[in-house]
């Protein structure tokens, strides 16, 4: 297989096989991301993609190496990594993901990269269209609900632009997965980030809402503010109680994970079913002494 290093996939797509269809992020401004901070972004061909799959095909038949075995060892899901592979053309997207389904006849889903900046030039009927090609889930970085946050990151969409188009992938019929970035608000901003957060994820109602806890990334420009002092990170309390406030406002039928390394505590449930419990193991994590949770600043993720 070709891959131009580094390939990031979300931890939900450690059993699919990935294909590159772009390198880089079309974007890159974010201050708190290191991924692709020195890749310059660009869209292979067409061609090249069609290649991939089928070089992935030779390779390993219709299975994926290393694969959990109660996914049968067939290629049942693709992940396309890198950022905003959904920034491609609606008709090249098509023909390739058309071409996944025809080389991979155990294919049930298809996943990739989307942040509300690009996706909001594709229109409704271009995500219906995509969605009926096979996209079934698109895996948003909302981070915050909370303009001033959002611009002080660079996030490149207001909390009015990631609303429309969290409820338009919604309503095209495909599978959302929601990033919220826990301690991105710093001290001085964790109850707006967290309330309006909220917010925006009641007008959305996705069906995941993942958490990450923001961790100093020495690549990501927001490490000099975090080295000066001038940004400061949440304790391990600090975080719980951010958490808190932010589930104790959700009002989603969403599956709520802390599906990350980053994170103090894992905090999962579906909601609203598990929200008591949940807010009861937060409860329990507050009783610790912050000497328990990591330290360590894990600085390649
Ligand atoms: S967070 Fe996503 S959109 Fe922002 S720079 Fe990183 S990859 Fe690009």
């Amino acid at each position: 297989m070709r891959y131009e290093e580094p390939v990031y996939r979300p931890p939900s797509e450690a059993n699919s096989l990935l294909i590159q269809a772009t390198l880089g992020c079309p974007h890159n401004q974010c201050t708190f991301c290191g991924m692709y901070k020195g890749k310059k972004f660009r869209i292979r061909p067409v061609s090249e993609i069609k290649e991939d799959i089928c070089l992935a095909k030779e390779s390993y038949g219709d299975s994926v190496p290393e694969a959990d075995p109660s996914f049968g060892g067939h290629v049942e899901t693709m992940f396309f990594p890198d950022g905003n592979t959904i920034i491609m053309k609606t008709d090249q997207l098509e023909e390739i993901f058309k071409f996944a389904y025809q080389t991979f006849p155990n294919l049930k889903r298809i996943t990739l990269y989307g942040s509300a900046k690009i996706i909001k030039f594709k229109t409704l009927e271009e995500l219906i269209r995509l969605r009926k090609a096979g996209l079934k889930r698109i895996h948003m970085g909302l981070e915050s609900g909370n303009d001033r946050i959002l611009k002080k990151i660079q996030k490149g969409a207001d909390a009015q632009t990631m609303t429309e188009i969290g409820q338009r992938v919604k309503k095209a019929g495909m599978e959302l997965s929601e990033y919220v970035l826990i301690g991105i608000g710093g001290e001085k901003l964790w109850r707006e980030h967290a309330v309006d957060t909220a917010d925006v994820l009641n007008a959305i109602n996705p069906d995941f809402i993942r958490l990450r806890t923001w961790v100093p990334v020495p690549v990501a420009p927001l490490y000099k503010d975090y080295e000066a002092g001038d940004f400061k990170l949440l304790s391990p309390h600090a975080a719980l109680r951010e958490i808190k406030l932010l589930l104790e406002k959700l009002e989603v039928s969403s599956l709520f994970l802390s599906d990350h390394i980053s994170n103090f505590v894992n905090i999962s449930g579906h909601l609203p079913r598990d929200k008591k419990s949940m807010l009861k193991k937060i409860d329990e994590g507050l009783q610790l002494d912050e000497s328990s949770f990591r330290t360590e600043i894990i600085e390649r993720l």
